[in-house]
This record gives structure tokens, C-alpha cells and sequence, in this order.
């Protein structure tokens, strides 16, 4: 019998498709069967259904029963929602576990970066917990430190006089620290902290990045050090474009086709990623001023939350409707607007994918990294600032349009950065970045190349300590 993996993922598609990449190549490479054991707050959302729907045979799946969420108030932080998600699946989670382990044989047990309350339930059946990260060694570097900073900041981060420190990383601004943190006093950050202080129990931490990226953090986390669990970098591991066509897969493809190489500027902002009404005119306007080609991914607007979409992806109503009147029929031809989701992995490995206007999420990030497409970073909450501010000042493969004092980025602003980005002389220098970037994630990738190694490493680690039940 194969060697089972059981992975359990917090709510998020951008924690879902890095671990279900993760999967696939442990099967592919490594010969493993895994099973997600999938915590929830209510149904699945489309997205998410029709990606679960697609998982190749050796990959099974268990959702558990949703958790009550009726006593959460309105304005909850989603790091709390993941979080209580988590706490209040254990006892289901440990029917799930007990069930399956009768008929597996188990090695390892993974769970997200916000799933370590359910180290518990693994430590009960003496499988080896690990966390799979899904973004970057600067903010993992960060949560490996966050209970020593905790304690030696009296003040909210953002107020700090000084760029703060993180080991390995370059000194980043307080305010530039991911959203959940910024409140010392909401719920959000105490389980952030609770997190972190429970990252030292992983049996090992696997890391989706690599050092051509983010060599100071990931030397520094490769660095022994008491409480500090074993760091595998692995990345990047990204989805790629599925065979299957549907719908709007068929009609991106076939619109990018029509298109120059390298000239369509692709601009999402991730799984749960909302604009308000008066910024989504700004994006449409600049893009007309711009005169460039573009395929944008549009949401219904959002007024109060930048995350309103996080736990649900098809935000009610017709998106398009809040485009500027004519909008459509003046950008015909070079515009193509999508509502709610696209086929990102398939956009952006198109030839005709030139750019990519991006909230910054890791996956998006390094899914532009492999396919050598360079950006504009455009963040807006959970760690997005931090990844901005690495990728435009250190790793200089973006451009970061700047806001107004009312927090806006106007059209004239966004028609500048993306001609600058699309043909100007800024641009061509962040390309050949991005392009070397692109060549360093191959070569990391390829069959001698550190990520592959450290995987195999892991994975023989795992099959030698296969957990039986006792009789
Ligand atoms: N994604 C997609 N289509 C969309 C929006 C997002 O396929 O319209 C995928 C994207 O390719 C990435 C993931 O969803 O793999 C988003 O993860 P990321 O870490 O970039 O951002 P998050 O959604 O967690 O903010």
C-alpha cells in the first residue's frame, strides 16, 4: 500500500492550490496517496468545488461538517475566521483522522500556516505534524520571531520610529507588516501570535520559495537554532494551466490567442480581492488613457473591505455593470473583462501575457515568477504590502503606482505605470529581472536542482517513519 499524506488546509483558495500542488507532486515524483480533510464555515464556493472536482484519482477528499459561525460579529478579521474555523473542526477533524487511519498507512500530517491547532489531534495518533507555508521566508522569518518583537514593542507596529528588523530581511516600515498584526488588540493578531508561538512543535516547516528570491531570510531559516523547526524550500510550486477546457478558459485562451506577443496586460486581485466602485472607474479609465491591451478579472465592488470576496469568490451581481458607461465598447478589440475568476496559471504561461497588474498574493507572485511575467504590485491586505514592498524595493521585478491622500490610485497615475511597465524604459529593466528570476525557478525546479532535492529529502524522511496502528 502507498504511503498516505493527510493534509488539512485553512479556508482560502490561495491556501488550497499551493497544497494541492504540493500533492501532485508528492504523487507524481514521490509515489504518496493523500487525502484533504477540508474544514469549512458554510458550502463550498463554485471556485472551489469545481478545482476540488478536477484533483487527479489519488487525490481524495473529506469535507467536514460546517462550523457555526452565528455568534462572530460582522467585522471579524478573516485571520480570526480562519483561525475559529480551525478550533471548531477538531472534534470532526479527529473522527475524520480516526476513520481513515485504519486503512492508511500515514506518514506525515500537514496542515497551512494558520493550522496548528490541529497538531493536537495528529500528535493524538503520533503522526509528525508539519506546516506547509504558503508565502514568503520574510513573513515565515517574521512569524518564527513575532513572540520576541511582541515582546520587545510596547507600540502598534505601524507607529514604530524605526524600520523594524525581521532576521535575513531587508528592514521593512511597521506599516508594511501584514494587515492581522496592525491592531495589536484584535482578535486577529492574538491568533497570529498563538500561531507562531506553536510553530516550533512542527516536525519541519515546507517553505514555498526559494534562495535565488530570498536568500538573507531563507539563510537565515536554514540556520540551526533551539525552537526553530527544520526548513524545506521547496518552491516554487505553482498550479499549472489544467487540460480540461471550460468555458472561460476556451474564451480567454482563444481571445489571448488574437493577440501580439508579450502585449496583454493581465490584472486580478486573487481569490478575495475587492475594490471600491470609485477605484474600479479609476482602473477602467487609466486603462483606456493607456492604450494598452488588457484582461481584466472584475468583481462587484466593495466600500468597506478590501477581502469582501475572501470566503465566498462569486460576490452577488453583475460586475460589469459598474464598469464606466461605454467602457466595453470603447476597448473592444483590446479589452477583455472577465467576471469573478479566470484561468490565471493558463493566462499567464500565454505568450501574448505581457504584464500583470497583481495584488501580490505569494501564489500569484510566483506563478508570474515561472512564467517570467513582470508586475505591478497593487496590495491589499493579509501579508500583500510586505510582498510588495520585497518585490518592488529588493527584488525590483514590479512597479508600485502610488495613491492619492485619500487612498485612491487615480487614472492618470495607473495609465503611467502600466505604459511604464508595457513599454517603458523602467520596464524593460524589471522584464530582464523577472526573466533571470524565471530562469533561477527553472533551474531550482529542474531534476538536480535544490527544490527537487529537498523534496525527495522530505519525502524519504516520510516513508522511513510511516505510522502504523498499533494492535
Ligand atoms: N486565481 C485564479 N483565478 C482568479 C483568481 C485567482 O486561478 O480569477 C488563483 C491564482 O492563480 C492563485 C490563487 O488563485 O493560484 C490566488 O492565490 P494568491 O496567493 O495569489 O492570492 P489570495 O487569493 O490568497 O489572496
Amino acid at each position: 500500500m502507498e504511503p498516505h499524506i493527510a493534509i488539512f488546509p485553512t479556508p482560502g483558495m490561495g491556501h488550497l492550490i499551493p497544497l494541492v500542488g504540493f500533492a501532485k507532486v508528492l504523487i507524481q515524483k514521490h509515489n504518496f496517496n493523500v487525502t484533504f480533510i477540508i474544514p469549512t464555515d458554510g458550502s463550498l464556493s463554485k471556485a472551489q468545488k469545481s478545482f476540488l472536482e478536477k484533483l487527479p484519482p489519488r487525490i481524495d477528499y473529506v469535507v467536514l461538517p460546517p462550523v457555526n459561525f452565528d455568534d462572530l460579529s460582522e467585522d471579524v478579521k478573516i485571520e480570526t475566521r480562519i483561525a475559529l474555523t480551525v478550533t471548531r473542526s477538531l472534534s470532526s477533524l479527529r473522527n475524520a483522522v480516526k476513520s481513515l487511519i485504519s486503512t492508511k498507512r500515514f506518514a506525515a500530517f500537514v496542515v497551512d500556516l494558520f493550522g496548528t491547532d490541529a497538531f493536537d489531534v495528529a500528535n493524538e495518533f503520533k503522526i509528525s505534524p508539519y506546516i506547509f507555508y504558503p508565502t514568503t521566508a520574510m513573513c515565515l522569518s517574521l512569524f518564527l520571531n513575532l513572540s520576541k518583537i511582541d515582546e520587545s514593542v510596547s507600540c502598534e507596529y505601524r507607529d514604530m520610529s524605526e524600520k523594524l528588523r525581521i532576521p535575513g530581511c531587508m528592514p521593512i516600515h511597521g506599516s508594511d507588516l501584514l494587515d492581522p498584526i496592525q491592531d495589536r488588540k484584535n482578535d486577529a493578531y492574538k491568533w497570529i501570535l498563538h500561531h507562531s508561538k506553536r510553530y516550533g512543535m512542527a516536525a519541519g516547516i515546507i517553505l514555498n520559495s526559494f534562495k535565488e528570491l530570498e536568500p538573507g531570510a531563507i539563510e537565515y531559516l536554514q540556520e540551526k537554532e533551539t525552537g526553530k523547526p527544520p526548513v524545506y524550500c521547496i518552491g516554487p510550486l505553482i498550479q499549472m494551466g489544467s487540460k480540461s477546457e471550460n468555458n472561460e478558459e476556451y474564451v480567454c485562451s482563444k481571445w489571448l490567442d488574437e493577440q501580439p506577443s508579450s502585449s496583454v496586460l493581465y490584472i486580478s486581485f486573487g481569490s478575495g480581492g475587492t475594490l471600491s466602485h470609485e477605484q474600479i472607474i479609476e482602473i477602467a479609465l487609466g486603462l483606456e488613457i493607456s492604450e494598452q491591451r488588457f484582461l481584466w478579472v472584475l468583481r462587484c465592488p466593495s466600500d468597506t473591505t478590501a477581502s469582501a470576496a475572501y470566503f465566498s469568490i462569486q460576490n452577488s451581481g453583475d460586475p460589469l455593470a459598474y464598469l464606466p458607461q461605454g467602457f466595453l465598447d470603447r476597448t473592444k478589440g483590446r479589452g477583455l473583462v472577465v467576471p469573478l475568476w479566470a484561468p490565471q496559471a493558463q493566462i499567464l504561461s500565454h505568450g501574448s501575457t505581457g504584464g500583470f497588474l497583481s495584488h501580490c498574493g505569494w501564489n500569484s507572485t510566483l506563478e508570474s515568477i515561472v512564467n517570467g511575467v513582470p508586475l505591478i504590485a497593487w496590495p491589499l491586505y493579509a501579508e500583500q504590502r510586505m510582498n510588495a514592498v520585497m518585490l518592488t524595493e529588493d527584488v525590483k521585478v514590479a512597479l508600485r503606482p502610488k495613491s492619492n491622500e485619500k487612498g485612491l490610485v487615480t487614472r492618470l497615475e495607473i495609465a503611467k505605470v502600466v505604459k511604464g511597465l508595457m513599454e517603458g524604459e523602467e520596464g524593460k529593466g524589471i522584464r530582464s529581472r523577472m526573466r533571470d528570476l524565471k530562469d533561477a525557478a527553472a533551474k531550482v525546479l529542474s531534476d538536480d536542482g535544490s527544490s527537487t532535492k529537498t523534496l525527495a529529502e522530505l519525502a524519504n524522511k516520510w516513508k522511513s517513519n510511516i505510522f502504523t496502528l498499533p494492535n
